[in-house]
């Protein structure tokens, strides 16, 4: 996608601070971190939010929670717990129009979600 800063991110455009990468996932450092350890993992493939996903897109959807867990743990937060969020639409705060999931961890992160 021509306008889209993370595919821009995937295609190195634009400098990212990557901690894994593969045929079809990119990992890197939120640049506006929330907490100790905030990463954000996206399907290389532009999906503009969970409204796109398709049955297609299981197999990597699949391998990036199993990711996370490896990412959670590589972190040192897999013991003290973390959070996964992904925000869809305007109403669901999403502000990048590229699925993508943040690993939040480090610290309490509260029981307030909404
Ligand atoms: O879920 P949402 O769309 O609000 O999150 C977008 C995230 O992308 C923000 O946490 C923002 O800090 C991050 N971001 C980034 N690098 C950029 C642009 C945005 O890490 N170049």
């Amino acid at each position: 996608m021509d306008n889209c800063i993370f595919c821009k991110i995937v295609n190195k455009e634009i400098p990212s601070a990557i901690v894994f990468e593969n045929e079809d996932i990119l990992c890197f450092k939120d640049i506006n971190p929330v907490a100790p350890v905030h990463i954000l993992v996206i399907p290389k493939k532009h999906l503009t939010s969970l409204n796109d996903l398709t049955e297609d897109d299981m197999a990597v959807t699949g391998r990036i929670f199993v990711l996370i867990k490896q990412l959670a743990a590589e972190s040192g937060v897999a013991e003290s717990g973390y959070r996964v969020v992904v925000n869809c639409g305007p109403d669901g705060g999403q502000e990048v129009g590229h699925l993508h999931y943040h690993l939040i961890g480090g610290k309490p992160l509260g029981k307030k979600i909404g």
